[in-house]
């Protein structure tokens, strides 16, 4: 089976008697609790049936004046094209965690002004991995065993021992940065990649000259490489357009790739349905016609423009900044999700939903742009696709 616990999206999963192999511990949590809990549908406060419960929120959105999506990073393709497709008809706002995070780095490779390539090619020909503001050793526990630094691939016979090199930079040790080969901490991001343009260039750079040109020997020496950008780099950047210079001197130096570090599992089949419908990746409003950051969810909660939300499989109240995550009990709260969370205590209507790959099947396009499809393993759930096909009929 698949998990789902995080963009690595596992196929090696085996269920037997009760136990799970292969999975890392935040892969075993998930299916563990997906097979343990017994949530209930709620709505208003009272506990009721879980077509109650659709029925309630579809009473709710069809009230609505300013209605809005978010979530829809965890779920498969077809449910987030049914809630695509109620975020049209209702003229409503529709956002992912995309425009937070990742959004601006699959933006680009989406348009191809940024080369990528899937981690089945890391795999077999990456010989330079460079880890940017990332810590996949916890947010991605199997990232560097499956993929990039120990496996052996179909060109890297001899692994991390001699075939491969791993470098991390961020601005402090990690866990993964005590695996690397070299770890150079930055203070200002944009400052060491001009540095790395600079030598690349073959200019002295003002700043980081030793580990600029370390990095830059490395790159030279290698046949493929690959940088794989997280939230510490997303963040450390006011420009996008240096990153994608870097990234076009590096591939004059050597066959070059970035893949963005997304944490959820279908971010980007959520970005690539959304764009092949309005061509835009998130923050979308089918009112105005346009996607704008003032129509990014955490906007829309800021200037309390909406009166009514539906969340699916995403938990805002905890991973918002408090400012902004204390306005959403102000609408009405209609929350699709499997598990008891800070959103579900308070939603107005709770409407608990299967984890993908246990109780739902389906297809969801991993952070490099693989397909990756998986089966159902339990059948009694309700899925997000059923309600939202619910929804999505009666509005
Ligand atoms: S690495 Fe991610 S997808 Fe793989 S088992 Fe762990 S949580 Fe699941």
């Amino acid at each position: 089976m698949i998990c789902t616990g995080c963009a690595c999206l596992c196929d090696d999963i085996e269920l037997e008697n009760g136990k799970v192999h292969n999975a890392c511990i935040k892969g075993v949590a998930l299916i563990k609790k997906a097979q343990n809990t017994h949530f209930t549908p709620v709505a208003d406060g009272r506990k009721v049936d879980g077509e109650k419960a659709i029925d309630e929120a579809i009473t709710k959105i069809q009230n609505s004046e300013n209605f809005a999506i978010y979530g829809l990073d965890t779920v498969p393709l077809r449910a987030q094209q049914i809630a695509i497709d109620i975020a049209k008809k209702t003229e409503g706002y529709i956002d992912d965690a995309s425009s937070l995070c990742m959004g601006v780095f699959v933006e680009e490779i989406l348009l191809e002004r940024i080369k990528s390539t899937t981690l089945e090619e890391v795999r077999d020909r990456a010989d330079f991995t460079l880890y940017w503001g990332a810590d996949p050793f916890n947010s991605h526990p199997r990232h560097i065993s499956r993929f990039t630094y120990y496996p052996r691939g179909q060109f890297r016979q001899k692994g991390w021992e001699e075939d491969r090199y791993l470098a991390v930079v961020d601005i402090r040790e990690s866990y993964t940065s005590k695996l690397a080969k070299k770890i150079i901490m930055v203070e200002n991001d944009e400052e060491f990649i001009q540095s790395l343009i600079d030598v690349a260039n073959g200019n002295t750079p003002s700043a980081y000259l030793r580990d600029a040109v370390e990095l830059i020997t490395r790159i030279k020496k290698s046949e493929f490489g690959v940088m794989f950008g997280g939230l510490g780099l997303r963040y450390g950047l006011s420009d996008i357009g240096l990153l994608k210079n870097l990234l076009d001197e590096l591939n004059n130096l050597t066959e070059f790739y970035f893949i963005p570090m997304g944490c959820h599992p279908n971010m980007r089949g959520f970005n690539e349905l959304l764009f092949a419908s309005v061509g835009e990746l998130n923050s979308y409003s089918f009112r105005d016609g346009i996607r704008d950051s003032t129509f990014s969810f955490s906007s829309l909660l800021t200037k309390e423009q909406i009166d009514t939300i539906l969340i699916v499989g995403a938990d805002p109240v905890a991973s918002l900044p408090f400012e902004i995550a204390s306005k959403i009990a102000k609408a009405n709260v209609i929350l699709l999700d499997p598990c008891p969370s800070y959103t579900s205590k308070i939603a107005d209507v709770v409407i608990p939903t299967s984890v993908s790959g246990i109780g739902a099947g389906g297809e969801m396009i991993r952070i490099d742009g693989k397909k990756i499809k998986f089966e159902a393993h339990s059948l009694e759930e309700i899925t997000d696709e059923y309600v939202l096909k619910r929804i999505e009929e009666a509005i």
